[in-house]
């Protein structure tokens, strides 16, 4: 059975958290003499010169009734990136503790592991980009307390079996992270909705991708009351500032606007893929529930410097293990889909 005080860091057991003397204080006064800011104002008008509110309740009232979670089930970061480095501060051990990793996926889960002194243990996908749920489970240790899931997948665009993701929601007793950061493109559904299913689960999404706000650095982690009670024990306290919760409020209201750009990626996807497919350096181009495609060739070196030496740049992808000669490749607006496959008429 899952139970969060076996898998809680020592050190976190009995953290008391950074308070300020207004998160003591509720309601409104009038004279703030308490956090040292600058009383006469910010050069930019505002009332930047006050610290945001760090619990972000504004923003999280509105993404709770978007998304049909509870304030108190989400967590916001400085991006999802944040979500990542903060689940390992939370749950695992520096030195002592592993998280398992399924390659090829997104890179930044092995870079803040590493940064952690966490050990990474890689189970590979299988060679339909699924999971290898029996090297899962061998892998598995008494200090295994984390397993990374990223549904739908980058670099390679699909998206995680359900059942095998619930195999795993069901059998392991640390926390399964699903991340969603590409959700809005894909046909499946989220694991949102589990959420009092299962008390490991931690789906992580972000404000990046569909929502078009990557330069505001909002990430979101839905996960149990009491999971998110230590991940905002474990946070900077204003992780994110001001201007960004005031933005992304008002983006938030944009629902119709971000669904329509979501509709038309999904048509370019569709374009770019048949266009793609004439070409005879095309080998293969997996079937994507994201905004991008993992496109394999044969000559993924050449065909990269050459775009970059009209302008376009895309992801070099062959390095990866079982990802060999493949390019990832964002999907643009229409006309800089055009572009691109213009551009690659002339590759020779
Ligand atoms: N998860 C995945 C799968 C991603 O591809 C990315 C961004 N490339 C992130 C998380 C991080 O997103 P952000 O920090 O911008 O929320």
């Amino acid at each position: 059975m899952f139970n969060i005080n076996n898998i809680l860091r020592e050190n976190i057991k009995n953290l008391k958290p950074y308070s300020s003397a207004r998160d003591e204080f509720k309601g409104e006064a009038s004279v703030y003499l308490d956090a040292n800011e600058n009383a006469f104002g910010s050069p930019l008008n505002k009332d930047y010169n006050r610290y945001p509110d760090p619990l972000q309740y504004a923003v999280k009232m509105r993404l709770s009734e978007i998304k049909g979670v509870p304030a108190r089930n989400i967590f916001l970061g400085n991006g999802s990136d944040e979500a990542i480095d903060i689940l390992f501060r939370s749950f695992c051990n520096p030195g002592a503790d592993n998280v398992i990793l399924v390659p090829p996926t997104y890179g930044m889960y092995e870079v803040s592991a590493n940064i952690n002194d966490i050990a990474v243990k890689r189970v590979n996908l299988t060679e339909e980009y699924q999971l290898n749920l029996e090297g899962i489970a061998e892998a598995i240790d008494k200090n295994t307390k984390l397993i990374f899931i990223c549904s739908p997948n980058n670099p390679t665009g699909n998206s995680i079996n359900r059942e095998d993701i619930e195999t795993l929601l069901a059998n392991f007793n640390g926390l399964v992270v699903v991340d969603e950061a590409y959700i809005n493109y894909s046909r499946q559904k989220s694991f949102i909705q589990e959420l009092t299913e299962y008390a490991n689960l931690v789906v992580l999404q972000t404000l990046s991708k569909a929502w078009g706000l990557a330069a505001l650095r909002v990430g979101m982690a839905f996960a149990s009351e009491e999971i998110i009670a230590v991940m905002n024990k474990v946070k900077p306290p204003y992780n994110i500032n001001e201007a960004s919760q005031q933005l992304a409020l008002e983006a938030l209201q944009n629902v119709e606007q971000v669904n329509g750009w979501i509709k038309e990626t999904l048509t370019e996807r569709d374009n770019l893929v048949l266009k793609l497919k004439e070409f005879e350096f095309v080998v293969d181009i997996y079937p994507s529930d994201a905004n991008f495609i993992l496109v394999k060739t044969t000559d993924a070196r050449g065909i990269y410097n050459y775009l970059v030496e009209h302008g376009i740049i895309v992801r070099d992808r062959s390095k990866v293990e079982l990802c060999e000669g493949a390019l990832r490749i964002t999907i643009g607006t229409p006309q800089e889909n055009i572009t691109l496959i213009n551009t690659l008429t002339n590759f020779k």
